[in-house]
């Protein structure tokens, strides 16, 4: 740990190392196309790949491996070694530019949503320049996108790099509007604060449900939950606190800026943030993040839960999305400047994520929906699954004096018009300010509270960027084409704060009226992922991907299907758990229980003592225990009657309303049933058990 800058970046191939050791031209070349998108001639790729593998073998990789992110939402690789045979009986080390730029997986049973039955059975994997190759065990990872030959992206990575194409696109006619021709690309950033669970890995073993699922299918109320909120920002745990040291060391050397930690609400409940990064560059990173997390959890004797909702009645986890927009010489592009003229600017980018998220509810709200994450949004304790944004007060105001012409008087300044004043700085949401908003401006950046925890960051931000993009596309078009520059930017700001202004809500979204104030205000409430998921194929949807070349109509279609698949398929395996853990644990023993009770009471009545407290508690569980096999039947045959085929928003509507809604029926009784049987007997670490047992 001694010393952190040498370990920082060590087991990446990163643009220190590249520079030290790729020769002049080649690192030039290499350098054009991580920067400005150009192709890489196949003899400097060759000279990279072996300028990788070299450095590589320093580090004691003895295989390579394409890394993507299929549909799956979790990372894949195939290793290969480096070994090349020669003269028969000898081997070298090698590795081409062809071996760096191109991979065939045999990616036949990766989710694709009917892309690669209709087109080619195969796909392949392509060479991300612009994210780091890295070492992680014995190999040299290489970032990837993964496509059919047709060129759909079966992956979350390509659509997040089109579309950070195409704000980049849209930005910069916007920014050249205000005379700023010097920036090439403005870049999407992210910074997203991932919150997780550590619970010990014995316990976690002894639950199937947790193995199986992520989460708890049963558990009674521990006697102490977190309403004494006295673990957020306490004291680390030494345990943890060792963990969090360990998990560090491994981010630092793979060059992730972990920054900050701290407890969250819940018990065992904790949080990583790292320093912001580039949108693909930061999605490549929180999914390292999250398996270093489960690995280095392990070495401890702990396991980390990542599931949106692991404990019923304890806060679920989330990731927030930070989010913004810079220029390629730094400028943040949502922080109100320092010149009328740059705040000109900011208001007509804030104008365009505000109209942006009013008009597009229904994508941020398709891009967090989960199985998992459904548990969350709605619940009170993570943003509502209706759309909003935060603004704060201060922000709010202008908006209002720019719409009504009046002036807005803000700490001795006199806010009126637009590129002729100075802005008041917007006090930064570092505290608690509002934590209920689902998207909320903090200073200088968005946060898009929504996203799930075990969530890729990549669709959120794929959506993000390309409904900011259009909205800036729309802006570009009028504004190149206007005779008067300044009048027709008041316009826009000003129609745009008078026809979006219902988005804007810095109240309390968990609060039962906000609900009823969205309905007045026409703002969308889709509860779950099969209320959200049907617009995500809707003609105007489709035509927006394809506007921006962020996704053609069959490759929305396929992720519509994928969607909606994962979702059932993941309440399937829930349901097929519970009905296990009843049968095979949970009846036998309340059984065990009832028998000694049972056995207790007829000698007591032997005895002539009369019945006691035996028969009492023995009735009670008999009755829960009877529910309970009636409910897991029900649970059974409706399991049994799922439809096996077809329309695959069909099959997941009736596993909502019908599995789904049954599992919450089959729950209870068996919570009761938990509650009043002795411990010896229970077959599993309880709540207060796996809460409160990693000291
Ligand atoms: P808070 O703790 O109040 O949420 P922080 O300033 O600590 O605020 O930010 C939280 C996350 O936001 C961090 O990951 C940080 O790197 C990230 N962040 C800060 N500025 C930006 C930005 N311009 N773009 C994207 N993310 C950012
Ligand atoms: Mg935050």
């Amino acid at each position: 740990m001694s010393n952190v800058p040498e370990m920082f970046g060590s087991l990446v191939f990163n643009d220190t190392v590249m520079k030290e050791r790729l020769p002049k031209a080649t690192y030039k070349a290499l350098r054009e196309t991580r920067e400005r998108g150009k192709a890489l001639d196949p003899k400097v790729a060759d000279v990279v790949a072996n300028t990788m593998k070299e450095w590589a073998l320093e580090k004691g990789a003895t295989h390579f491996t394409h890394w993507f992110q299929p549909m799956t939402g979790i990372t894949a690789e195939k290793h290969d070694s480096f070994i090349t045979p020669v003269d028969g009986e000898k081997v070298i080390m090698e590795f081409s530019g062809k071996e760096l730029i191109k991979g065939e997986p045999d990616a036949s049973s990766f989710p694709s949503g009917g892309l690669r039955a209709t087109f080619e059975a195969r796909g392949y994997t392509a060479w991300d320049p612009t994210s780091d190759a890295f070492i992680k065990g014995n190999s040299l990872c290489i970032p990837t996108a993964f496509c059919s030959y047709g060129g759909e992206a079966l992956d979350k990575k390509t659509p997040l790099l089109r579309s950070m194409d195409a704000i980049s696109k849209q930005a910069l006619r916007i920014l050249k509007l205000f005379g700023n021709t010097k920036a090439k690309r403005v870049i999407t950033t992210v910074g997203p604060e991932q919150e997780y669970f550590l619970i010990d890995k014995a316990m976690y073993g002894q639950r199937k449900d947790l193995v199986y699922t992520g989460r708890t299918l049963f558990g009674a109320k521990p006697p102490k939950g977190q309403e004494m909120e006295d673990h957020y920002f306490g004291v680390i745990k030494p345990r943890v606190a060792s963990f969090m040291q360990d998990l560090n060391k491994e981010l630092w050397k793979l060059g992730i800026l972990a920054k900050t930690e701290h407890n969250e609400v819940a018990p065992s409940q904790h949080e990583l943030a790292p320093i912001f990064a580039t949108s693909n560059v930061a999605t490549d990173h929180n999914q390292l993040v999250m398996e270093i997390m489960k690995k280095v959890a392990t070495k401890h004797g702990l396991t980390c839960l990542l599931h949106e909702k692991p404990f019923d009645g304890i806060n679920g986890s989330g990731k927030h999305n930070n989010w913004s927009l810079s220029t390629d010489a730094g400028e943040n592009l949502l922080e109100p400047g320092e010149s009328p003229s740059q705040n000109a600017q900011f208001l007509l980018f804030l104008a365009a994520v505000i109209k942006a998220v009013d008009e597009h509810q229904d994508l941020l709200r398709i891009s967090v929906a989960s199985a998992g994450n459904d548990h969350r949004l709605g619940a009170n304790e993570a943003p509502p699954a209706i759309i909003s944004v935060f603004l704060g007060d201060e922000l709010t105001d202008v908006l209002a004096s720019i719409e009504s012409g009046k002036p807005c008087v803000q700490k001795d300044r006199v806010f009126m018009e637009i590129g002729s004043d100075i802005l008041p700085r917007f006090p930064k949401d570092t505290t608690d300010r509002n934590r209920t908003s689902p998207f909320a401006f903090t200073g200088n950046k968005f946060e898009f509270r929504s996203v799930g925890s075990t969530a890729s960051l990549a669709c959120p931000n794929m959506m993000l960027n390309t409904i900011v993009a259009d909205e800036l596309s729309q802006f570009a078009d009028i504004l190149e084409n206007a005779k008067d520059f300044k009048g027709a930017l008041n316009k826009i700001v000003k129609d745009t704060i008078r026809d979006h202004k219902r988005i804007i809500f810095n109240g309390n979204n968990y609060a039962p009226e906000w609900v009823e104030e969205a309905k007045k205000r026409g703002l969308l409430n889709l509860r779950s992922t099969v209320d959200a998921m049907p617009n995500y194929i809707t003609g105007e949807n489709v035509a927006l991907f394809k506007k921006h070349g962020v996704l053609s109509k069959t490759e929305v279609y396929a992720r519509y299907d994928i969607e909606l698949e994962n979702y059932y398929k993941q309440i399937h395996i829930e349901a097929l758990t519970m009905l296990d853990m009843i049968k095979k644990d949970i009846l036998p023993a309340a059984a065990s229980y009832m028998k000694e009770l049972g056995e207790t009471a007829a000698q007591k009545k032997q005895l002539g003592i009369g019945a006691g407290f035996e028969e009492d508690l023995l009735k009670k569980i008999a009755g829960h225990s009877d529910k309970l096999y009636a409910e897991m039947e029900k649970l059974e045959s409706d399991v049994d009657n799922a439809p096996q085929s077809g329309d695959t928003l069909e099959i997941a509507k009736y596993y909502r309303s019908t599995v789904f809604a049954q599992m919450a029926e089959t729950r209870k009784p068996a919570d009761e049933i938990e509650s009043l049987v002795g411990s010896k007997y229970w077959p599993y670490p309880t709540y207060g058990e796996l809460l409160f047992s990693v000291v």
